[in-house]
């Protein structure tokens, strides 16, 4: 598309039109941090170009899929292969094997998965098979994850329904969250013999970055081990991310079943949820826990999903690490430099930023520093820098493979500049 200026906002409006809030995911209107979106026209590595020609250095990477950043040409050449063979067939292929391969192979006590097309989807089919396989029906959350947004599991969500200020969801009966339990994050609840699964984010990563505390998941294990309920890692986020065997590998913590999704697509909707062998058996066609997908396992996706695992070895889970904690010190060096209080809490490869005087340990924190308005203020002083960061307070940053240790630079001496401008409008 050529370059028009006022481009963005006449797609905005034309999408309004066609569309609800003009977007297919909320967060992607700008509602929590205002004005017009820039509609993207095309990416490569570590930054996006708008429909103006404007180029952002970009933090979004599709919230956490693109790992190696946009474009990325092996990724690429893989899908490319694959699309000429045919899009989708309704029949089982090599591809989806060797992918579920890849990912028992990664990560430990994973013994089989299932592909689906969604974090959303695989979130939700775990906790019916949790549910099915227990024959219990209560579910665990914590305040401020997200797990897609399935009925039973939108309550009390961090990301996008943090974002919005809604606090389950119109349109979700009483029923569908009459067995759904919320708790506070970092804080073993008590448990009995009717929860099937506790679900948890093992790093809280749709509330800003929020760490689990030391024993936490460890704590949590033992309590569902006492009363015989499963334990769900959603992995979506840190699946694939914090190394190659994830929270589990990161914190030595071994659930019962996983959620995975972003990552292990590369870039394509692609999720996958799995467990012990005994408790997947419980699926059908094996056994009475329904769950099915016109498109699950993909032939392009998990063509595109293999590709990005190819790459990801102990060096690039190094450089993106080591990429994340010199964007994580400078950020809070310059920030706290121009006089604003800030944290920027980092695990491995993953951090976030918030502008609280302490420690964000919980939902109650996170909200609290997130609706005090000065990332909204913050965001819009980097993306008139040319630097993209998620529009919403609750959203975590993905510097990828593809940002060298220039773009982080510059990401920090802007961040002192709009720092610098705030502390003079917040005195
Ligand atoms: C993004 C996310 C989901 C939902 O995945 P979608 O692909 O957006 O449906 C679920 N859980 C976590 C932890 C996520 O970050």
């Amino acid at each position: 598309m050529r370059p028009i200026s006022g481009a963005n906002q006449h797609l905005f409006d034309r999408a309004g039109r066609v569309t609800p809030g003009g977007v297919n995911s909320p967060v992607r209107s700008f509602r929590s941090v205002g004005g017009t979106p820039y509609f993207v026209a095309r990416a490569e590595g570590a930054h996006v170009w708008d429909v103006e020609g404007t180029r952002y250095l970009d933090y979004v990477q599709s919230y956490g899929a693109s790992i190696h950043g946009h474009a990325h040409p092996p990724v690429i050449e893989a899908i490319r292969a694959a699309a000429l063979q045919g899009t989708t067939y309704g029949a089982p292929t090599e591809g989806e094997v060797r992918l579920a391969e890849e990912l028992v192979a990664g990560v430990e006590g994973l013994e089989q998965v299932r592909l689906v097309s969604s974090g959303t989807e695989a979130a939700m089919s775990a906790v019916r098979l949790a549910r099915g396989a227990t024959g219990r029906p209560r579910v665990v959350k914590f305040a401020g994850h997200y797990h897609g947004h399935a009925d039973a599991l939108l309550a009390a969500g961090g990301s996008g329904v943090a974002n919005q200020g809604i606090s389950g969801s119109a349109g979700v009966p009483p029923g569908a969250v009459a067995d759904t339990v919320v708790a506070p994050f970092n804080v073993v609840p008590d448990l009995d013999e009717t929860v099937a699964v506790v679900v948890v984010e093992p790093v809280g990563a749709n509330m800003g970055v929020v760490a689990p505390e030391p024993g936490f998941l460890d704590e949590l294990r033992a309590a569902c081990d006492r009363v015989g309920a499963l334990l769900l890692f959603d992995e979506v986020i840190t699946g694939f991310r914090l190394c190659r065997g994830g929270a589990e590998q990161w914190y030595g913590v071994r659930p019962d079943l996983w959620c995975f999704g972003k990552v292990i697509g590369g870039g394509l909707p692609l999720g996958a949820f799995g467990g012990r062998a005994d408790v997947m058996a419980e699926l059908a066609p094996l056994g009475p826990v329904y769950q099915a997908g016109t498109l699950s396992g993909n032939p392009l996706a998990t063509a595109a999903g293999l590709a990005a695992l190819a790459e990801l070895d102990t060096g690039a889970y190094q450089r993106l690490d080591a990429g994340a904690t010199r964007l994580a010190d400078g950020l809070e060096t310059a920030v706290r430099g121009a006089g604003l209080a800030v944290q920027v809490p980092r695990v491995g490869p993953l951090l976030g930023v918030f502008f609280a005087d302490a420690p964000v340990r919980d939902f109650v924190d996170a909200q609290a520093a997130a609706e005090n308005g000065r990332y909204q203020a913050f965001f819009h002083g980097m993306l008139a820098r040319g630097i993209a960061l998620a529009p919403g307070p609750y959203e975590a940053l993905f510097p990828s493979l593809a940002h060298s240790t220039q773009d982080i630079e510059l990401t920090v001496a802007a961040a002192g500049e709009v720092a610098a401008e705030l502390a003079t409008t917040v005195g």
